[in-house]
């Protein structure tokens, strides 16, 4: 107890070359390497890396997130370029440029995904599905982010399928099924999946009709804030493939504009939310982690379309170095007060990938 009392001590004055450069302009690398290098012998080791992480992972409450050893060393051999177990002041250079920085000061993008009409009191209302939950309850905590929060950029996604569009039930006499079709044209129920013929054979959910373009169904809960120079994405507009994510559709052939706009952004952190949880919402996340963002899920700013399916996406995003919080914490997130070991380990590991790819 006596130990760990001193410990989170000196951690706490650590914590100021991380506090203070969330505040101010410019920043000493070097005092900052020098402070952690306790036995001053030029590198931080195993030890003195530690107590980096220490410092950097903690909530705006000054609690310390731990990371496992494991995971530490990860960290630590991403930056420890020359691979002598220990990192010197041009890798510490590189590690701050590239890693403290984004973690100290990143730059958000709040990504609200298809609040629709449709999905609330519409044709697809998500309620009269087996999770019974109500789309409209994130309207309230969506809003209140809207105007507590300073995000870098704010994006609206909207389902926005053509009349003629494949995932409508009762389009489904306009296109072939594949003989591999788990049920056939007669048979088929909205919610089965069919298989059409293409080619290439697709897999496809069959949904009620909704959103179409234009129309009252597609278009934003009128309660919803929708913030100066936000962005609206829309997705689903190829009549013959769906799209879930709001990057792209099911089968990666056409990338929205969100792609190249979180680009010119310089985004580093994306916060989703939206309807519906293990449908769009989800899909959104696992693309967001699979291009390399540091992904966050709003839990209680979502609402979905089954239970089974809304624990898988949650397990997908957290075992994919995402995390999963509550609204509230979201503020002190944005501001680089409470910083996720989970994101820091996302973004090592990306960092990672690109200098192996530069190196090959
Ligand atoms: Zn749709």
């Amino acid at each position: 107890m006596e130990n760990e009392r001193s410990d989170s001590g000196d951690v706490t004055a650590e914590t100021y070359w991380f506090d203070r450069y969330n505040t101010e302009e410019t920043f000493d690398m070097d005092a900052c390497f020098r402070a952690f290098d306790k036995d001053g012998d030029g590198y931080l080791n195993f030890s003195e890396f530690h107590s980096v992480c220490r410092a950097l992972f903690r909530n705006d409450k000054g609690k310390i997130y731990s990371m496992e050893p494991k995971k530490l060393q990860d960290v630590l051999s991403v930056f420890d370029r020359n691979k002598d177990g220990q990192i010197d002041r041009e890798e510490f250079a590189f590690c701050w440029n590239n890693w403290i920085k984004k973690i100290v000061r990143p730059v958000s993008v709040f990504l609200v995904v298809d609040v629709q009409n449709d999905f609330i009191s519409g044709t697809l209302n998500i309620s009269h599905c087996s999770a019974r939950q109500n789309g409209a309850e994130v309207v309230e905590p969506i809003n209140r982010l809207l105007e507590t929060v300073e995000f870098d950029a704010v994006f609206y996604s909207l389902d926005w399928h053509p009349s003629d569009h494949v995932s409508f039930i009762d389009n489904l006499p306009q296109r072939k099924l594949h003989e591999s079709s788990p049920v056939s044209t007669e048979e088929a129920k909205t919610y089965d999946t069919v298989v059409f013929e293409g080619p290439p054979p697709m897999k496809q959910r069959l949904w009620p009709r909704h959103c179409v373009q234009d129309s009252w169904g597609a278009e934003l809960h009128k309660d919803l804030k929708i913030v100066e120079k936000s962005i609206k994405v829309c997705k689903g507009t190829n009549p013959e493939v769906d799209s879930y994510s709001v990057f792209w559709d099911n089968k990666k052939l056409t990338e929205t504009t969100l792609v190249s706009q979180l680009q010119e952004k310089n985004a580093t952190d994306i916060y989703i939310c939206g309807l519906a949880y293990d449908v769009c919402v989800g899909a959104t996340a696992a693309d967001a982690l699979a291009i390399g963002y540091r992904t966050i899920l709003i839990d209680d700013c979502s609402r979905g379309v089954d239970l089974k399916d809304i624990e898988k996406t949650k397990n997908t995003v957290t075992s994919n170095n995402g995390v999963i919080v509550d609204s509230s914490q979201v503020k002190a997130m944005v501001e680089g007060r409470d910083r996720r070991p989970e994101l820091g380990y996302k973004l090592a590991m990306e960092l990672k990938g690109a200098i192996s790819h530069k190196s090959t």
